[in-house]
């Protein structure tokens, strides 16, 4: 069974796939995506692999839903596995900036291909990493979901900027909170040119963080050539400080959330999201009932502190560093 479910309550989409179920058990030794499998070339420095058992496809039925609380319907998109390095036991915070670099412009080539696709809503950049977020596959990738719909987060977060810009003048909420952190330096971690890198106010889990631009952009496609290069030094810069915060491969999710491919009129802002699960040298966080039951998160650090700590994580960089000094 492959098809999408209306989810009354919720309002929300979601995807049934029981081939997912049926992964194969890779021999072992074996990888897919290393040089020499006959899945991949034998040569490479990223890749785009196709999903082996992609939740949106191609050849799904398109995504035409019907209404009524049962409604359900085809989920046409795409799926992606990128890999980051031939290398089957690299650490992303052991990736070179040469090859961020080529996974962000992967990224932003990919993202332009769907934005000529009418299907595609949304293009979700994403990378879960680690075992505690049920990742066995120690090579390094991230993936890339071509959604026919957009997810309920970036919906919500849609809702509140246009809120916010409807009592503002016409303000970006993203800007908004990006001008008080800057102002308030307590929660930076990281900075460059074109990005900044900072725990959020309200951060959800521990050691979360996100990179924004400096300047307004709605997708990778935004985006300058030198802009790209400062995306791939941040993620670089976050990725070494979270693997030495502890002192091993932090747990985590990764997104890079930009707007919607076929809304103009959506008020959005590019950013990427690290949402890391080690709450402590040797606990983790769990989202147990209050956070997935009721969707009220509980944060066991305080944000300034947890910012302070990576400040001070190697590498270190000047967050404080104004634009374009
Ligand atoms: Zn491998
Ligand atoms: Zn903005």
């Amino acid at each position: 069974m492959h098809q999408l479910r209306w989810h009354a309550l919720l309002q929300q989409w979601v995807v049934v796939t029981t081939a997912r179920q049926n992964r194969p058990q890779m021999p072992e030794n074996w990888c897919p995506f290393d040089p020499g499998s006959g899945r991949v070339p034998d040569h490479y420095d990223v890749y785009l692999y196709p999903n082996d058992f992609p939740a949106f496809s191609e050849d799904a039925p398109p995504f035409e839903p019907g209404e009524g609380l049962f409604a359900e319907t085809g989920p046409r998109g795409a799926c992606d596995v990128v890999l980051y390095s031939p290398e089957h036991t690299l650490p992303p915070s052991k990736l070179s900036l040469k090859n961020w670099r080529k996974v962000v412009d992967l990224w932003t080539e990919r993202t332009r291909q769907h934005s000529e696709n009418p299907d595609i809503e949304l293009v979700a950049v994403f990378e879960n990493c680690g075992e505690a977020v049920g990742v066995t596959m120690p090579h390094p990738h991230g993936q890339i979901y071509a959604m026919p719909f957009l997810s309920p987060m970036v919906q919500k977060e849609i809702a509140s900027a246009r809120d916010f810009a409807a009592s503002n003048g016409g303000a970006c909420l993203f800007c908004s909170l990006l001008e008080r952190e800057l102002k308030d330096k307590f929660r930076l971690v990281a900075g460059n040119e074109h990005f900044i890198t900072f725990v959020p106010f309200a951060a959800r889990f521990p050691a979360e963080v996100w990179i924004s631009p400096r300047r307004h952009t709605r997708t990778l496609l935004d985006l300058s050539d030198a802009e790209r290069a400062s995306l791939a030094e941040s993620i670089s810069v976050i990725r070494r400080k979270y693997d030495a915060l502890y002192g091993f491969l932090l747990p985590l999710m990764m997104s890079v959330r930009q707007a919607p491919l076929r809304r103009p009129d959506a008020p959005y802002h590019l950013y990427v999201q690290f949402l890391p699960l080690q709450r402590s040298k040797t606990k983790l966080k769990y989202l147990a009932s209050i956070e997935t039951a009721y969707g009220t998160f509980l944060a066991d650090t305080a944000p300034e502190e947890m910012a302070e700590m990576l400040r001070a994580c190697e590498p270190k960089t000047d967050p404080y560093r104004e634009s374009g000094s």
